[in-house]
């Protein structure tokens, strides 16, 4: 039976580092649309050419380009068992697209951890986030270091400071988010799968409790 996790969140509340931390601890895929969008900007793909335009401006790309490529990621063989998407869905069109999606495979999503930090915590965190070439591995400089400056601890890839986590960027991130996709935190309580978390904990106390949760989610169906 497979599970589906979608973490919910306003940028800087820690989904990306959580995401990669439960995927090594779940075996579920991690799917990030952010990571991805990145990646067909490095290969300059035409959706990479596109995205771009929307990511510098801190806007979301149109739901239509973005929902594609997402059901193309889950319809890969690795996604069978379920997956820890990360960033999408954004917008209750998104949502709505994804829950077709996993009913065409009998599935639903199973858990919504919503995970919540003030809004100086989200602009501190960004500001000094740094983020890996090869595999989009987070760190902060003040919050996480990696052991070697300038190195991902995991990969061993460069370390990097995204375009759009520069101040003014953040500022409209964060007004997208609280416009286009806070309305999804009703959308989930209605269904039953909101789970509210506290993301100024540290990092280990919230990958406990998200744990926690998915095993609670997993132990429920079988
Ligand atoms: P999101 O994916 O939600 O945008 P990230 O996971 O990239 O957020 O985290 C944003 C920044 O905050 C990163 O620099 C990361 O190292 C740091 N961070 C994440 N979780 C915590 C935490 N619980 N405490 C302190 N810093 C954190
Ligand atoms: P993230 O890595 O999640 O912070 O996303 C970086 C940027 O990619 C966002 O600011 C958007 O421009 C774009 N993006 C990522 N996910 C989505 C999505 N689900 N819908 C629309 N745009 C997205």
């Amino acid at each position: 039976m497979s599970t589906y996790v979608v973490l919910l969140g306003p940028p800087g509340a820690g989904k990306g580092t959580q995401a990669k931390i439960l995927a090594r601890e779940t075996g579920l895929v991690h799917v990030s649309s952010g990571d991805l969008f990145r990646e067909h900007l490095s290969q300059q793909t035409e959706l990479g050419k596109l995205a771009r335009s929307y990511m510098d401006r801190g806007e979301l790309v149109p739901d239509e380009v973005t929902i594609q490529m997402i059901r193309e990621r889950l319809e890969r063989p690795d996604c069978q068992a379920g997956a820890i998407l990360d960033g999408f869905p954004r917008t209750t069109v998104q949502a709505d697209a994804l829950e077709a999606l996993l009913q065409e495979h009998h599935a639903r999503v199973d858990l919504v951890p919503l995970i919540t930090a003030p809004l100086e915590v989200l602009v501190d965190r960004l500001g000094g986030r740094w983020t890996c070439r090869a595999q989009g591995h987070v760190y902060h400089e003040k919050y996480n270091p990696p052991r070697q400056p300038g190195r991902c601890d995991i990969d061993g890839s460069e370390l990097y400071q995204r375009d759009d986590d520069r101040s003014e960027t953040v500022q409209r991130r964060i007004q997208v988010y609280f416009e286009q996709t806070a309305p999804l935190i009703d959308y989930y309580r209605q269904r039953g799968v909101l789970l509210e978390v506290d993301g100024t904990q540290p990092i280990e106390a919230v990958t406990a409790i998200l744990l926690q949760a998915i095993q609670a989610v997993r132990t429920a169906r079988v």
